[in-house]
């Protein structure tokens, strides 16, 4: 008796819902990690903005207080009045000195009336010549004190402030102090955490002295730019900003650190676009804790994907195991006999079919054993219908006995009646076997004393065998079993007839 096995199918859900919950948790790590990388490269120029506007305006008031040190001061005053140049300078020099080194102030001027300069303390040989400075001429024009930051083709960016030297309600020249600002942003760039480039236009340096053509020649350039200034080495991949704008985010990996760009357009005093100030932020720790949340996810997924189908395996195998137990057991209660345990009547009926045709495949002998228990109505009208009972579960378990082999096959077919069938060769002798049976039951010695046949409860039976290739359908080697059978109790009971001759032999 075969059965079909159960399987309990859950491993495409539960793959489905482990990949959904997967990919949701790494979409929702992704957008955090990109949010907090956006967030902080948002927040670049701003504080660049706030940094920068707050060193600016303390510089312009330090700047303030010492040009107004040296405006009050008398013999300044003196000297610069009797345009005593070398006495101005000698006086100077050490304070302009203190002030270059501690303050990175690198200019400082006194012009006349009308922009001529006396003396440049910071370069003492040039003089006479004429500012035109766009602050100059604003401190000029309004009258009063005037500061900016100008991008000059020297020095790129200083701030310059120029103030009106009146002494006594009059107008005596200006005191002009100016301060570099390159140094500011080394010190920024450490403040937000952020790397700063500056690349101003080519296009501004035209016509430039010769000594300024030299200098531009140690920046690193690219197509319509030069980098004046960088806090970090410049990569070449900076190149993709000015090719593909300076807006573009570009995620650039250098020296280990990965960095996000962003940029502002410069403006001097005279609001002339000069270039752009491009930060590279740092989003390498972010980066990196999102590579090892990842990894971290990946690990756990995998552990709790294995964890549950192992433990999903071993549930289902035990599930599958009782159901397929059940479904055995119930498909074996259907077609075995209560009482007797032997196959019931509609095994009969089912299997017999199916083993003549197995022993037509085979090329094998087929026979069919019906057989009845003498007078057994006697019997239960005697020793009561438990008795009897009994008495089938003995004949029952004989006949187990008797026929055990793989190829035999034994059903309970009526109340008192059995059946066997037996696929086998040519040379097995079922008579034999038959007879065995009949005698073993004998030897049990039930008494039955209303027997006619013998004082011990006995057994007819009736055989047909047919030859390989010979083999007749189940309803005829039924008909003919059970006229075998029929003969048998004619001929006395207790007895064999074999259908081809209905000899009588026992
Ligand atoms: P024969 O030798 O001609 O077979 O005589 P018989 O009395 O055995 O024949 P019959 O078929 O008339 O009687 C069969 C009896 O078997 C009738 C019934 O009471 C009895 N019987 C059938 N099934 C059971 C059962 O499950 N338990 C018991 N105790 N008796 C049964
Ligand atoms: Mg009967
Ligand atoms: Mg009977």
């Amino acid at each position: 008796m075969k059965s079909k096995s159960y399987k309990l199918n859950l491993f495409i859900p539960v793959s489905i819902a482990i990949v959904v919950v997967s990919i949701s948790v790494f979409l929702t790590v992704f957008y955090l990690q990109f949010m907090a990388i956006e967030e902080r490269k948002m927040m670049s120029v701003p504080n660049f903005e706030v940094e920068f506007q707050n060193r600016i305006a303390s510089s312009t008031n330090a700047l303030d207080v010492l040009i107004e040190l040296f405006e009050k001061d008398k013999e300044i005053q003196r000297l610069f009045k009797n345009r005593d140049k070398k006495q101005l300078f000698t006086l100077l020099e050490p304070i302009y000195q203190k002030l270059n080194e501690k303050m990175d102030i690198t200019h400082l001027y006194f012009l006349d009336r009308e922009g001529k300069v006396i003396l440049r303390v910071h370069d003492v040989d040039r003089h006479s010549d004429i500012i035109d400075r766009y602050t100059f001429k604003q401190a000029k024009l309004l009258g009063k004190s005037f500061s900016g930051i100008e991008f000059g083709i020297k020095k790129n960016f200083t701030l310059r402030n120029v103030h009106p030297w009146i002494v006594e309600g009059e107008l005596i020249g200006y005191i002009e102090l100016g301060k570099e600002i390159d140094k500011m942003m080394n010190a920024i760039s450490n403040v937000i955490d952020v790397e700063i480039f500056m690349a101003v236009k080519k296009d501004i340096y035209t016509d430039v002295p010769q000594h300024v053509e030299e200098r531009l020649e140690h920046y690193s350039q690219f197509d319509n730019y030069y980098i004046v200034y960088n806090t970090i080495a410049i990569p070449d991949t900076l190149e993709d900003l000015f090719e593909f704008g300076m807006n573009t985010d570009l995620h650039l990996a250098i020296d280990k650190k990965y960095y996000h760009t962003s940029s502002l357009l410069v403006k001097d005093v005279k609001q002339m676009d000069i270039g752009y100030l491009i930060f590279f932020t740092d989003a390498t720790f972010e980066r990196e804790l999102f590579i090892r949340i990842m990894l971290i996810l990946f690990v756990s997924a995998t552990i709790i994907t294995l964890g549950l189908i192992i433990g999903w395996k071993i549930l289902s195998q035990n599930r599958e195991g009782q159901i397929n137990n059940m479904t055995k057991n119930l498909e074996k209660i259907a077609v075995t006999d209560e009482m007797t345990d032997l196959y019931n009547r509609k095994y009969f009926n089912e299997q017999g079919v199916l083993e003549i045709n197995r022993a037509n495949r085979e090329g094998l002998c087929f026979s069919m054993l019906m057989m009845d228990i003498d007078f057994f109505k006697r019997y239960n009208d005697t020793y009561g219908h438990q008795a009897g009972d009994e008495a089938i579960k003995t004949v029952a378990k004989l006949i187990k006995e008797t026929f055990q082999r793989a190829s035999d096959l034994s059903f309970r077919v009526g109340g008192e009646e059995f059946a066997v069938l037996v696929t086998h060769n040519e040379n097995e002798d079922l008579l034999l076997r038959a007879n065995g049976l009949r005698e073993s039951l004998i030897s049990e010695a039930i008494a039955h004393s209303k027997n006619d046949a013998a004082r011990v409860l006995t057994l007819s039976i009736g055989l047909v065998t047919c030859k390989s290739g010979n083999i007749d359908t189940l309803d005829l080697l039924y008909k003919k079993a059970d006229e075998s059978l029929y003969e048998a109790k004619e001929r006395g009971r207790n007895q064999v007839v074999v259908y081809k001759n209905k000899e009588l032999i026992g």
